[in-house]
């Protein structure tokens, strides 16, 4: 059985001041919340600024925290960027790499996202690999074959790798715009990447999907057989919207 996991990308959002209110509401939450094995497994996306902040309140809880993004280098003359390294030197357990943001406004491919995802698991942390098509590629009706591409270079990287990632299904005409794709248009897409999983030699790698998802619509998301959490933007940065979601 796959755990159940729900991650919150809080993107470009947030403040010292508001960080510490949403994680001491979280963190209390999750102390009332049921726990062990049935409930999901939780963790947030913080700006790189804020990494420090969230490791020393979550770092006795039971919520992992991570990067939205890692470079695919070690180190070295790569300004802006941050390394892997840095990342778990703060405690993440967790990168997204090749979010559709990324792609769209940073001109990401899917072979630096695929390096980025090595580098992780180099590096001992969890890549997170989005993947998604817009609504133009949708109505061509090359929703499929647009996922298989993205993840061609990632699914290379071998059974052994690939074993140590999650994926995260988000279409970009449902980021931010709050239109869930229904859950019979995700699970399609999701089965298509678990087939394409069970390719890879890697067939229990959770599947999350991302996309306003919201306390009320992830129930009949998290109904679908491939469907194993949640990659939440806007809902995150609420509290009880997230842990809402964690336990729906
Ligand atoms: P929203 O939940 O705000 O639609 O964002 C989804 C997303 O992009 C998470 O990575």
């Amino acid at each position: 059985v796959r755990r159940r996991l729900v991650i919150g990308n809080w993107k470009m959002n947030g403040s010292k001041a508001e960080n510490q209110q949403l994680l001491s509401d979280l963190v209390k939450l999750q102390n009332t919340a049921a726990s062990g094995e049935e409930a999901a497994e939780l963790a947030v996306c913080a700006p790189f600024p804020y990494l420090q902040q969230v490791a020393d309140i979550l770092k006795d809880s039971a919520i992992g925290w991570g990067g939205q993004d890692a470079s695919e280098h070690a180190s070295g003359a790569y300004t802006g960027e941050v390394s892997v390294a840095m990342l778990a030197e703060f405690g993440c357990a967790w990168a997204i790499v090749g979010h559709s943001e990324r792609r769209a406004y940073h001109g990401e491919s899917s072979d630096v996202v695929a390096r980025k995802a090595a580098a992780a698991i180099a590096g001992g942390i969890t890549p997170v690999v989005c993947v998604g098509e817009t609504q133009a590629e949708r109505e061509a009706g090359n929703t499929l074959q647009v996922i298989s591409s993205q993840l061609e270079p990632v699914l290379a990287l071998g059974a052994d790798a690939v074993a140590k990632m999650v994926l995260a299904y988000e279409p970009v005409w449902a980021i931010g715009t709050g239109l869930t794709a229904s859950p019979e248009q995700a699970q399609e897409v999701h089965a298509h990447i678990r087939g394409l999983l069970v390719q890879a030699g890697a067939p229990e790698q959770r599947i999350l999907y991302g996309g306003s998802v919201k306390a009320a619509n992830a129930a009949s998301l998290f109904a679908k057989e491939d469907i194993d959490g949640a990659l939440v933007g806007g809902a995150s940065l609420v509290a009880t919207d997230f842990q809402g979601i964690a336990s729906a």
